[in-house]
């Protein structure tokens, strides 16, 4: 490789495009199973390191190649023990990223694009407009960096034990990257973890939800907020291109064939807005068909916002009556938001917010 040109990251190549990259550049395949361990499960950002790989082999890498992650700018502590760091991803980006700490599990919450391109209007990240898709190791990376700073328990687990795809971005408009970064958090040569623990979560783009059933196991999760088309076009207006009815049916391809598999769908609570008995029971009844949970999320405020989160009252009231149609309901607490790690509070820092909805949705789509 000539001086000047790029160097390859090897931290978001999946272990097939790893593979490939040892055999263009003459060496065997295996290689490609030996670097991933190095890499993601011990954590190693050079190649010294790699003491099962001769020295020959090392220097090259060395030139051709690199591990690189985001750097990390600001951590921050919340007094529940969530943690939210931001991350600079180029000269003027930045993205968030939240571990979660509960009883059972460690969740990482992950970010997919700069800002976003959807404009749901009760979520902070939309204000920031959209920059640009994060790059396959910008989005690994952040697993990658989280379990350096968290490490394992005294078992010698590691304290990540969920990945979610919830944090900026919406993933779905970032296929490649986002799959191949969802590879290697399920590859056992990687982070090993089940299908069930890592979740992209998805605004409703049918057809990348179409397209990515033969390419990735992950479990879903489906931003609905609204038992109605005419107020989900509100909400969220890429409901406009793909209405409720659309949505559903994909949803119910991605799980077919999987007796077990459920789809879990996202309400923010709005007060006023979209919380009342008569919409809680148009929900249990458009769900009735579909395999499903619901999570109820309390609406965090962020400045400016338009909207009031439900009362408690009002958020149980809406869970019983789905709860009495024999849906899982779950309402979801709100973590971190004294540190703005909450749902829909990132914001990172995202820089020429020109490239706006329509040209990034339909580039992706
Ligand atoms: N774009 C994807 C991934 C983002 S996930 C998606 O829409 O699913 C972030 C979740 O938090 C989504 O369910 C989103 O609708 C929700 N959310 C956004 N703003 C929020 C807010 N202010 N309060 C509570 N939840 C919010």
């Amino acid at each position: 490789m000539s001086m000047g040109q790029e160097k390859l990251n090897l931290l978001g190549l999946a272990r097939q495009e790893l593979e490939d990259f040892f055999v263009s550049i003459g060496e065997k395949p295996f290689r490609a199973s030996q670097v991933l361990k190095w890499i993601h499960q011990f954590g190693v950002a050079g190649f010294d390191a790699m003491t099962n790989i001769s020295k020959v082999l090392r220097m090259r890498l060395q030139e051709l190649a690199e591990i690189r992650a985001p750097r990390i700018l600001l951590q921050q502590h919340s007094r529940d023990g969530t943690r939210k760091w931001l991350l600079q991803v180029d000269g003027g980006n930045s993205v968030e990223m939240v571990f979660i700490p509960e009883k059972e599990r460690g969740t990482l919450c992950v970010s997919s694009q700069v800002g976003c391109a959807l404009d749901c209007t009760f979520c902070s990240t939309a204000r920031q407009g959209f920059n640009r898709n994060l790059g396959a190791p910008e989005i690994i990376g952040q697993l990658w960096l989280a379990n350096q700073a968290l490490g394992r328990d005294p078992r010698g687990e590691r304290i990540i034990s969920n990945v979610v795809l919830m944090g900026m971005g919406e993933p779905l408009l970032n296929f490649d990257n986002v799959v191949a970064a969802m590879d290697l958090m399920m590859d056992d040569l990687a982070y090993g973890l089940s299908k069930r623990r890592v979740t992209i979560s998805t605004a409703g783009v049918v057809p990348a939800l179409k397209r990515l059933k033969p390419v990735c196991e992950a479990s879903l999760a489906v931003s609905l907020h609204a038992p109605d088309d005419a107020l989900r076009d509100k909400l969220v207006p890429l409901n406009r291109k793909y209405p409720i009815a659309l949505l559903l049916d994909a949803c119910c391809e991605y799980i077919a064939g999987e007796s077990k598999r459920v789809v879990t769908f996202e309400y923010v609570m709005l007060k006023n807005i979209n919380d009342s008995a008569e919409q809680a029971r148009k929900l249990a009844r458009l769900l009735g068909n579909v395999p499903s949970k619901v999570n109820l999320i309390p609406f965090n405020p962020f400045p400016e916002s338009r909207y009031q989160c439900s009362s408690q009252e009002e958020i149980e009231h809406f869970a019983s009556i789905l709860q009495e149609r024999g849906i899982v309901t779950i309402t979801r607490r709100t973590r971190g938001g004294d540190i703005d790690a909450a749902c829909g509070q990132l914001v990172g820092r995202v820089q020429d917010r020109t490239r706006r909805s329509s040209i990034a949705i339909k580039e992706a789509c």
